[in-house]
């Protein structure tokens, strides 16, 4: 069962149709082929476009109706944990470079929107934390990010004086509306599109890939896989390395603005902002993300994208319990959206060994508007140059 998202309704998605083929024995034939339309599929179509390069997109449904379209907008630089975390399990160094490129990563993804005349703000993002052991690390982290060079506050008390222990603060980060970002990149990309096209298999065919569509075959020299959770349907060899992991999200009726900035906290299980409404300045929509860890049972290892009651009560929950003004709030939309986890939180990116013409940019772990559209880059570098795909690989 598939529900769709508050973005999907303000962008009037899906809008595509599928494509009729005349024979279903058709070969279609193309220098580079993407696999998965969204932000990552939709960013290296957008790459390749400005090196130069054709290339065609396949999608199973259509741009933006993946988690690219379904999730809380959040352009936040974290890239696998918090970055204590990343140092101690990557290295300082590794840590440091590959903040950089979340930085990068948001960027070029604001100057990307503002081009494309998509809405999105530098609203910042405060972590909040309601328990000690989070709000103990804060002050270590933010001095860790500032040695680094990079912006962060910290708040021995809490900024919102809403019941907090106290804030971590990132004031550049960005709010944006995803669903249009990925289709608005894609469009501006040029590339052919063919949507509802399924790719069920992938072969090797002399120095040249062959894709097995539903309905057709494609015939080309390179290609590049962009479908995160769904990788293990193609790669079963991948299963291990990419578990889906369902992500819900609430969004309200119209309200008081109470919130300005983009807000998370019990370690990122929870995240949640407001979406200004153009028509009412200081007014907009309550967005209330998360609630896994209620249930992880019921949230992994499938691609269901409904809501369900348990993790639903549970944002509801939140709401009143540290924002009591906005109980009772109607809410107009819920839904799911399968996120891909990898083991140590990092997208996967690189080629298969025996196969070098197939490249992955994969697994991004809950942060694909965080790190896909400078990873779909280093992706398309590691395909058109022969170059590694250096930092994420190991
Ligand atoms: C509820 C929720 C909230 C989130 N909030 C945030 C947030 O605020 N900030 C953030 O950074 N990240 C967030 N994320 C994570 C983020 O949405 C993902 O990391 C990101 O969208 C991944 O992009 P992608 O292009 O790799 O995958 P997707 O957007 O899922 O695209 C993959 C595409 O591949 C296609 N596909 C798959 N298999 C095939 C096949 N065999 N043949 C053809 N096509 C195929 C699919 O149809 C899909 O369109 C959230 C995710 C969820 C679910």
């Amino acid at each position: 069962m598939s529900s769709l998202s508050y973005w999907h309704q303000s962008a009037q998605l899906p809008a595509f149709e599928k494509p009729q083929f005349p024979s279903a024995r058709q070969t279609i034939t193309t220098d580079i082929c993407i696999v998965g339309a969204g932000i990552v599929g939709s960013s290296a179509a957008w790459h390749l476009a400005q090196r130069g390069h054709k290339a065609l997109v396949v999608d199973m449904r259509e741009p933006s109706l993946g988690a690219s379209g379904r999730n809380a907008g959040m352009i936040v630089a974290s890239v696998a944990d918090n970055y204590r975390e990343d140092v101690l399990n990557f290295g300082h160094d590794r840590a440091k470079a590959l903040k950089e490129l979340a930085v990068e990563n948001r960027e070029r993804l604001i100057d990307l929107a503002v081009r494309l005349n998509v809405p999105i703000w530098r609203s910042g993002f405060i972590y909040l934390a309601d328990n000690l052991q989070e709000y103990e690390a804060f002050e270590e982290i933010a001095g860790q990010l500032n040695r680094d060079g990079f912006k962060a506050i910290y708040h021995a008390e809490d900024p919102l004086g809403r019941g907090f222990h106290g804030g971590l603060e990132s004031p550049d980060e960005a709010v944006t509306h995803p669903a249009l970002l990925n289709l608005q990149i894609l469009l501006a990309s040029n590339q052919e599109l063919l949507p509802y096209t399924k790719v069920k298999g992938i072969e090797q065919n002399g120095d040249r890939v062959r894709l097995i569509c539903d309905g057709i075959q494609i015939d080309c020299g390179r290609v590049l896989i962009a479908t995160n959770a769904y990788t293990k349907t193609l790669f079963p060899e991948m299963t291990a390395k990419i578990q889906p992991c369902r992500g819900q999200i609430q969004v309200s009726e119209v309200v008081p603005m109470v919130v300005q900035r983009g807000l998370g906290s019990q370690f990122g299980y929870y995240y949640y902002r407001q979406i200004p409404d153009p028509a009412r300045p200081g007014y907009g929509r309550w967005l209330m993300g998360g609630a896994r860890n209620v249930n992880f049972e019921s949230e992994n290892n499938h691609y269901d994208e409904s809501p369900t009651a348990d993790v639903q009560n549970a944002l509801t929950r939140y709401t009143k319990d540290y924002f009591p003004e906005l109980a009772g709030i109607k809410i107009d939309h819920q839904w799911g959206g399968t996120m891909g986890f990898t083991k140590n939180h990092l997208p996967f990116i690189g080629r298969l060994p025996h196969h070098p013409q197939i490249g992955f940019c994969v697994g991004f772990s809950g942060h694909g508007m965080g790190l896909g559209h400078i990873s779909a880059l280093k992706a398309v570098e590691m395909l058109l140059d022969d170059r590694p795909a250096w930092p994420f690989m190991k």
